[in-house]
């Protein structure tokens, strides 16, 4: 594909076209309807534990040789940034007057924070799961269960996260009347990946204020990891019009805008895709699930390709690395995705200089993923 691209877009079957702009009208009156945006507020306030703190990391900016802050959304309920959009989009449904939610899952994170905000808002709840990820992750499996979410395997294909968004999108355009469908990421067709933008921004908006108000200035860098982007764009998004550098940091194996990308399209929209030369998807095997997919959001395409940020990818090795160095410095366990973001200030420390004021989306907790990495140290040590 040459010339100038757009990136975005809507590529689907005639049957989901009209539901779309149907989804993106109800999305602009109610982005502008002060009683929704008061209820979101208040549920994100009261329930998911907004605002989050932006945390000043002393002992990682002594090691880094410049300020660090960390936006904490791994303080959100259910560990990462993941409920704000899952909130937003439920309450939506609702207004809208769907009664049932459909949604996503590859390591089940998105599942359990849509099941959670569907539990909350009582709706009914059905979660598509790759056949594989539903045997990798059967204790996320059973928390969806818990919050009453029905989890179906997809056998179809690889048996994992993209085959999962095809049948969601199966379902939606069979379930039109009842269903909304709660994308996990900012991909999907147009009006998906600016909604959820608009639903992660609260990141951003949050944290520009807070480090103003900390440090009397805009930070000089912002970093992020990037699987669809939306942790990324959220704390991004607020700042596109300030002098402030965007980093997206990718995982290796799924170095999709920092290597192996090609525009394309897949489940609906026009951004970069990791694909062979006939355009067939690629397999990814990124070590963070949550970064584990072969496209990033047609903002970040446009992002790239205009310059307005860059991206990087990590070795698993050097995303360990900033692992340990959270826990270690600062006594809190990164989700491994987030790991990533860290990892990128311990191996790209030419970018920063003394002078430089770095905040860090930390996207999410590390709980779920300790017996992983524990897996990784013991065979890294036992071959060292
Ligand atoms: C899902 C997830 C991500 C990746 O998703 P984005 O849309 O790129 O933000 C990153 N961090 C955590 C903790 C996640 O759960």
């Amino acid at each position: 594909m040459k010339g100038k691209l757009k990136f975005g877009g809507r590529y689907v079957p005639e049957t989901l076209y009209t539901p779309l702009v149907e989804l993106e009208e109800a999305w602009e009156s109610l982005s502008r309807d002060p009683s929704f945006q008061g209820e979101l507020s208040e549920l994100l306030r009261t329930y998911a534990g907004r605002p989050t703190p932006l945390y000043p990391a002393q002992r990682l900016s002594q090691e880094v040789g410049c300020e660090v802050y960390l936006k904490r959304e791994d303080l959100c309920h259910t560990g990462s940034h993941k409920i704000n959009n899952t909130l937003g989009q439920c309450l939506l449904a609702k207004r809208m007057g769907k009664t049932r939610v459909i949604a996503e899952t590859g390591a089940g994170q998105h599942g359990v924070a849509t099941a959670t905000a569907a539990a909350l808002l009582g709706l009914e709840c059905v979660v598509y799961m790759g056949a594989e990820d539903v045997k990798r992750q059967a204790l996320n499996v059973f928390r969806m269960e818990l919050l009453g979410a029905r989890v179906v395997p997809v056998v179809a294909g690889s048996q994992t996260l993209k085959d999962a968004i095809n049948e969601a999108l199966r379902d939606w355009a069979a379930n039109l009347d009842t269903t909304h469908y709660v994308i996990g990421s900012v991909v999907g067709p147009h009006p998906f990946p600016s909604m959820v933008r608009d639903f992660q921004a609260v990141i951003g908006r949050e944290a520009r204020e807070q480090i103003l108000k900390a440090q009397g200035r805009l930070p000089t860098h912002c970093v992020a990891c990037v699987g669809g982007g939306s942790n990324a764009l959220g704390l991004f998004y607020p700042m596109e019009e300030d002098p402030v550098e965007f980093i997206g940091v990718e995982a290796a194996g799924a170095e999709t805008l920092s290597l192996r990308g090609e525009p394309g399209v897949l489940h609906g929209f026009l951004a970069h895709f990791i694909q062979d030369p006939w355009g067939q998807i690629v397999p990814t095997d990124a070590i963070a699930a949550g970064l584990d997919y072969p496209g990033v959001g047609p903002q970040h395409s446009y992002y790239r390709e205009t310059g307005r940020a860059r991206y990087f990818h990590l070795s698993p090795q050097e995303a360990l690395e900033g692992f340990a160095a959270l826990a270690r410095l600062e006594g809190i366990i990164p989700a491994l995705e987030s790991a990533h973001a860290i990892g990128w200030l311990l191996f790209h420390r030419e970018e920063l200089d003394p002078s430089s004021l770095v905040m860090v989306c930390l996207s999410g907790r590390g709980d779920k993923d300790v017996s992983l990495v524990k897996g990784f140290l013991e065979k890294s040590n036992g071959q060292g």
